[in-house]
C-alpha cells in the first residue's frame, strides 16, 4: 500500500475509534473498552499494555513522528523510539482521556477505563489522636526534609528502569498493603502510600529496576522516613525506600536492577524492622504490588 493510501486507512481507523469512544452506548462489536489488564492493545497507532486500575500503570509506544501524547491533559514524555509511561494514582477517576496528536497534526482522543479498587478501610470510633504539637525546631527540620524530597522527585534522569518488569526489593511477606486507610470518627487519616515488607533488620535491599540515586539520607536520618533512599527510574517514575539501617549507594550513582542499595532497618518512625517501598509518578502514588511479580 502506498504511503498516502496507508495514511487514509489509518485516518479512517482513527476516526472510527474516536467516534466509537465518544458514544459507547450504541457502539458496535469493535468498540469494546480496553481490558483492564490487556496483553497489548492498539489504539490509533499507539500500542500499550499495563494494569489499568487505581495505583496501576501503562507502557506504550507511539508511531514515529507522533507530536504529542497526553493523559488526562498531562503531556507524556516520549522516548526517541516513541515509548512512553503513564500511571494512575490510588484515587484515579474511572476514566482518563488518552490523546494523541499524529505527525500530520491529526488528533485522536480515547477514554481509558481505569478499574476502581476497594481499599482496606478501618473505621475507628475514636477521635484522631491530637499527638504532640511539633515544636518549632521539628517544624523547621521537617520543612527542610520535605524540600529535599520534593527537589529529588523533580529530578529527571535518562535511565530506562521504567521499561523493565520490576523485581521485589526485599524478600519477606507483605505486612502492610498499599492504599489502606483509617477513618477516625469520620475523619480520614492519610492512606498507606507504599507496601511494607516484613524483612529482618540487616536484610539486603535490592534495586527493583535500573535507576539513578536522587536522594540518599545516609548520614542524618530523616525524622519520619529515617535513612531514606530515592531512586529515579526515568520518565518520572521513582522508588522510595524508608527506615533503612544503612545505605551503600550515593546521590548520582546509576544502579542496575538487583544491585544492593542498603539494608532493612527501623530508622525514623517505625515500630519494628521492615522495608516501606513506595512508587510515585508525577505526584501520584502507585501500588508496588502492581509492578512486581505476583505470588510471593
Ligand atoms: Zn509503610
Amino acid at each position: 500500500m502506498s504511503p498516502p493510501a496507508l495514511a487514509r486507512v489509518l485516518r479512517a481507523l482513527l476516526a472510527g475509534c474516536a467516534l466509537l469512544a465518544a458514544c459507547g452506548a450504541s457502539a458496535g462489536p469493535d468498540a469494546v473498552a480496553p481490558p483492564s489488564v490487556p496483553g497489548q492493545t492498539t489504539v490509533g497507532g499507539i500500542k500499550y499494555s499495563g494494569k489499568l486500575t487505581q495505583g496501576g500503570w501503562l507502557r506504550g509506544v507511539a508511531p514515529p513522528g507522533t507530536r504529542a501524547v497526553t493523559l488526562g491533559g498531562k503531556p507524556l514524555a516520549l522516548a526517541p523510539d516513541g515509548a512512553f509511561f503513564a500511571a494512575f494514582d490510588r484515587d484515579a477517576p474511572p476514566s482518563v482521556q488518552l490523546s494523541v496528536t499524529a505527525a500530520d497534526g491529526f488528533g485522536l482522543a480515547m477514554p481509558l477505563a481505569i478499574t476502581p479498587r476497594s481499599w482496606r478501610i478501618e473505621t475507628i470510633d475514636v477521635a484522631k489522636r491530637p499527638g504532640k504539637m511539633p515544636d518549632a525546631a521539628f517544624r523547621e527540620r521537617r520543612a527542610a526534609e520535605l524540600k529535599q524530597i520534593g527537589a529529588a522527585r523533580a529530578l529527571r534522569s535518562d535511565v530506562g528502569g521504567w521499561r523493565q518488569a520490576m523485581i521485589w526489593p526485599a524478600s519477606g511477606r507483605i505486612s502492610g498493603a498499599f492504599g489502606a486507610q483509617r477513618i477516625y470518627r469520620g475523619e480520614p487519616g492519610a492512606y498507606h502510600g507504599g507496601v511494607d515488607l516484613a524483612a529482618p533488620a540487616g536484610a539486603p535491599i535490592m534495586a527493583p529496576a535500573d535507576g539513578v540515586v536522587v536522594l540518599a539520607a545516609a548520614d542524618a536520618a530523616f525524622t519520619l522516613e529515617g535513612h531514606l533512599l530515592i531512586v529515579d527510574h526515568g520518565m518520572g517514575l521513582a522508588s522510595a525506600f524508608l527506615h533503612c539501617s544503612d545505605l551503600v549507594v550515593h546521590v548520582g550513582d546509576r544502579v542496575a536492577q538487583g544491585q544492593l542499595l542498603g539494608h532493612v532497618g527501623m530508622t525514623g518512625r517505625a515500630t519494628g524492622p521492615h522495608l516501606h517501598w513506595a512508587l510515585t509518578w508525577q505526584g501520584g502514588r502507585l501500588d508496588p504490588q502492581l509492578f512486581a511479580p505476583a505470588g510471593r
